[in-house]
């Protein structure tokens, strides 16, 4: 599933292709996504002009001129097509909307196992309907080790599983908190509460740094806006734990493999070397 920085890299090619721009025709070949596209979304948004588009979590937010906000989350498989002004669309098997601007580029949202979503807000302002209500901090923006530690002081869950919870932290999933638990030397089955502040300042600042390399790895692909479409992990090819069961410990003092466990039917994986269960 596309995590923060996969989103970041289509929110900002999306921007890139069409903020400004006049929506001429809405195409839906499909509308039973996880949640249905609404019947009259072709009409309320021909003919308006792209405000802005922005990310909170891991959805896209695209702010519509005289209309509310339209809200877009690639689910599982979901892609983002963008075609230039001068470029011919190609359907695609799985192309479920397209969105055709006045100047000729078009975008594609492509779906095939349709855990998808795309829907306007129900109420003028975006942030105050579920789920960006109950949304906790961007990672990237105003994280505090306080905040963090005050939440993680009622939970009575591995702090594995905590930081998945997007009411803790908005945009993380499976792979960036394997990867940032590793960085911070903490065992994925530590219990929430049992972490100190500076225990918690020292995850907040591993979850930057991972999200932030990623970031810079995804926007390489935006010199090419064909090419963004949310695909896992862009730094694939240096991911330290995710995916490396049994492979050696990316930290070259340790000697030990990586383990991989389940929590909450997920697989995590760490060191279990690195990351000592008992350094509380
Ligand atoms: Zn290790």
């Amino acid at each position: 599933m596309p995590e923060l920085p996969e989103v970041e890299t289509v929110a900002k090619g999306l921007a890139g292709a069409i903020s400004g721009k006049v929506i001429e025709h809405v195409t839906v070949n499909r509308r039973d996504l996880r949640r249905a596209i609404p019947d009259g979304l072709e009409k309320r948004l021909t003919g308006k002009r792209v405000k802005e588009i922005k990310r909170r979590g891991k959805y896209i937010i695209i702010e519509i001129r005289g209309e509310n906000t339209v809200i877009l989350h690639l689910g599982m498989s979901g892609r983002i097509r963008i075609y230039a002004p001068d470029e011919s669309y190609e359907p695609v098997k799985h192309d479920h909307v397209i969105l055709s601007m006045r100047d000729g580029s078009k975008i594609v949202f492509n779906d095939p196992r349709r855990f998808g979503m795309l829907y306007i807000s129900e109420s003028k302002d975006w942030q105050k309907d579920l789920p960006f209500s109950q949304m906790g901090p961007e990672p990237l923006d105003n994280w505090s080790a306080r905040d963090l530690f005050q939440k993680l002081s009622q939970k009575k869950v591995p702090i594995k599983n905590a930081l998945l919870d997007q009411g803790i932290v908005a945009g993380l999933g499976n792979i960036y908190v394997c990867e940032a638990l590793f960085e911070a030397r903490i065992d994925p089955r530590r219990l929430s509460s049992s972490l100190s502040l500076e225990e918690c300042d020292s995850i907040i600042k591993a979850v930057k740094s991972v999200l932030e390399r990623a970031i810079k790895a995804g926007g390489s692909t935006l010199k090419d806006y064909r090419h963004v479409d949310g695909s896992l992990g862009y730094f694939q090819n240096s991911l330290s734990v995710y995916d490396r069961e049994g492979q050696d410990c990316a930290n070259k003092q340790c000697g030990d493999k990586i383990r991989r466990i389940t929590q909450s039917s997920r697989s995590s994986f760490y060191c279990p070397s690195c990351q000592n269960a008992h350094n509380n």
